[in-house]
């Protein structure tokens, strides 16, 4: 377990600003170790579970493997996402935690109709994901991502620590890995892909609102394809949507 000796002090003192002056010299398993030794369980992760999530998982699993790591089960996801997960989890000993949206399936169609991910991918997002995320965030200090600015223009702005309402701060551990970073550590630590990955899926999210890409494609053009929409808005600012279920 964490030594917490310095838990009140760190969480009553380091704002966004000093958090960053701390972390920006460390590297990414020292920054978790930091993490998880001064907040404890005020500090979480989050995983999507695709073959990228490795890097960050394992070295979760080696320095901080008590650290919760929240998956959330839309209830959309490929049954193959979800077998990764368990293995994933198992081999690295994680300490796995499921969140499910609030509502049922049958509740989102009767209260929305068939297809809301095609008519209002933003609504879906935010009841599915982003709204039962926000719950867990809500009570804790610290979230772990493992987004690099490489992948889309919106994290390319994003900062080491980022503060979000309510004192979280989000912490970006590998967000200035690149994609050839990321492939040799997973060669070098002998890490698995997601199963669709050699399918073309390089990007894997929920199953209707992702596909296969091309080789000459971004790895994440296949998400939300034929849309303009990049983020589930997660890793946005988190906007609360007054009564909206
Ligand atoms: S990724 Fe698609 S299916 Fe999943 S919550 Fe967002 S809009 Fe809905």
């Amino acid at each position: 377990m964490p030594q917490f000796q310095n838990f009140l002090h760190y969480t009553n003192a380091l704002n966004e600003e000093s958090l960053y002056s701390k972390l920006q010299k460390l590297a990414s398993e020292e920054i978790l170790r930091f993490c998880w030794e001064t907040y404890g369980n005020a500090a979480f992760a989050s995983s999507s579970f695709q073959s990228s999530s490795l890097p960050l998982l394992h070295l979760i699993s080696l320095v901080c493997s008590e650290m919760p790591v929240y998956f959330i089960d839309t209830g959309f996801h490929f049954s193959e996402t979800l077998e990764f997960r368990d293995r994933i989890t198992k081999s690295l000993s994680l300490n796995l935690k499921i969140v499910y949206p609030e509502i049922s399936k049958n509740e989102l169609l009767g209260r929305h109709g068939e297809y809301l991910y095609r008519r209002d991918p933003d609504l879906c997002c935010y009841i599915n994901k982003v709204s039962p995320m926000s719950k867990i965030a809500d009570s804790r200090k610290i979230w772990i991502s493992g987004l690099r600015k490489d992948q889309t223009l919106h994290r390319s702005t994003l900062k080491l620590v980022e503060a979000q309402p309510n004192g979280l701060q989000k912490v970006f551990p590998l967000l200035h890995w690149s994609k050839k970073k990321t492939e040799d550590y997973m060669a070098q630590n002998n890490l698995p892909f997601h199963p669709l990955h050699h399918h073309g899926f390089k990007s894997i999210g929920c199953a209707p609102c992702t596909r296969p890409v091309d080789s000459n494609e971004d790895e994440r053009a296949g998400r939300w394809g034929g849309m303009q929409k990049t983020e589930c808005g997660l890793h946005k600012r988190i906007k609360t949507r007054k009564g909206v279920k």
